[in-house]
């Protein structure tokens, strides 16, 4: 903290680091907060402080857990043929939100992009090839979204699985959905449909 800053611009800074909050934003949370009584803010402190200490990724899937292992992972209903690779932990509840899915997920945390630096060691990429080695898995569900980072990943899995020998239906969501957008911006009805009309790659 500089000198002549305050707490108050030091949170403002924090507040707007955060994603789809700019500076303006910022400032009215935290005048916003200095309105509210402590008993609020204590508890949101405690809060922001309880996430990190309980919230794990799950040792299977990769999503977020306060368990050993995830709701959707420790769920022996589910179809073990089908695995559906998405890239954040948010997109398994949007997909949930269909019903149109009953196998499991594994979240990649991200797409690869070289031109950020960013591959395959930094993302949950090779947990997720030794998980379809133990041979149940029969479908690879590609539900990314459709932007150039996310068919780079898509067909960089593939290939690792080639030539690992492994031979398993590879497929992604139908057409249908915004080039370049988000899962997280498609309607429900639309996001059902590319899940039924998936196609192979
Ligand atoms: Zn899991």
């Amino acid at each position: 903290m500089k000198n002549s800053e305050t707490i108050i611009d030091v949170l403002i800074k924090n507040f707007s680091s955060l994603p789809g909050i700019g500076r303006k934003s910022a400032a009215r949370i935290v005048y916003h907060l200095l309105k509210e009584d402590s008993f609020f803010t204590d508890n949101l402190s405690d809060n922001i402080k309880k996430l990190k200490e309980t919230i794990k990724p799950c040792p299977v899937c990769g999503c977020y857990t306060d368990a050993h292992e995830c709701g959707i992972c420790s769920d022996a209903t589910r179809n073990k043929k089908l695995l559906c690779v998405v890239e954040n932990p948010q997109d398994i509840d949007i997909i949930e939100s269909t019903g149109a899915f009953d196998g499991y997920y594994h979240v990649l945390m991200g797409l690869l992009s070289p031109i950020d630096g960013i591959g395959p060691e930094k993302l949950n990429v090779y947990p997720l090839i030794s998980r379809i080695e133990k041979g149940e898995v029969e479908e690879l569900i590609f539900a990314l979204n459709p932007s150039v980072e996310g068919e780079t990943t898509a067909l960089y899995i593939q290939k690792m699985l080639e030539n690992r020998g492994i031979h398993i239906k590879v497929t992604r969501l139908a057409s249908g959905l915004p080039v370049g957008g988000d899962l997280e911006y498609v309607d429900r009805m639309t996001l059902t449909r590319s899940l039924l009309g998936r196609t192979s790659i």
